[in-house]
């Protein structure tokens, strides 16, 4: 039992570090570079409170969000294929 707790706290160090590093990356990306005033995808001004949060965003909040489902959409590996049912 001793064990098992041990490596939970292992598995749980692990998945923290790596938490931890995408964090940090996700904050590096979102302050370097410099942003836009204007949305790239509808051309209307980015409020000054997103830009003071993320000084690098190119599109306003409803933009980035659309724009992220299309990643998660098309980047996505398939889930499901019929081939799993015949094998
Ligand atoms: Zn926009």
């Amino acid at each position: 039992m001793e064990r098992f707790a041990d490596d939970l706290d292992l598995t749980q160090l692990h998945i923290d570090k790596h938490i931890n590093a995408a964090v940090s990356k996700i904050r590096e990306k979102a302050t370097e570079g410099k942003g836009r005033k204007e949305c790239c995808e509808c051309g209307i001004e980015i409020p000054s409170a997103r830009l003071k949060l993320i000084p690098n965003a190119e599109r306003c909040a409803t933009c980035q969000e659309h724009h992220e489902q299309h990643e998660r959409l098309f980047a996505a590996p398939p889930r499901y294929s019929w081939v799993d049912d015949v094998a």
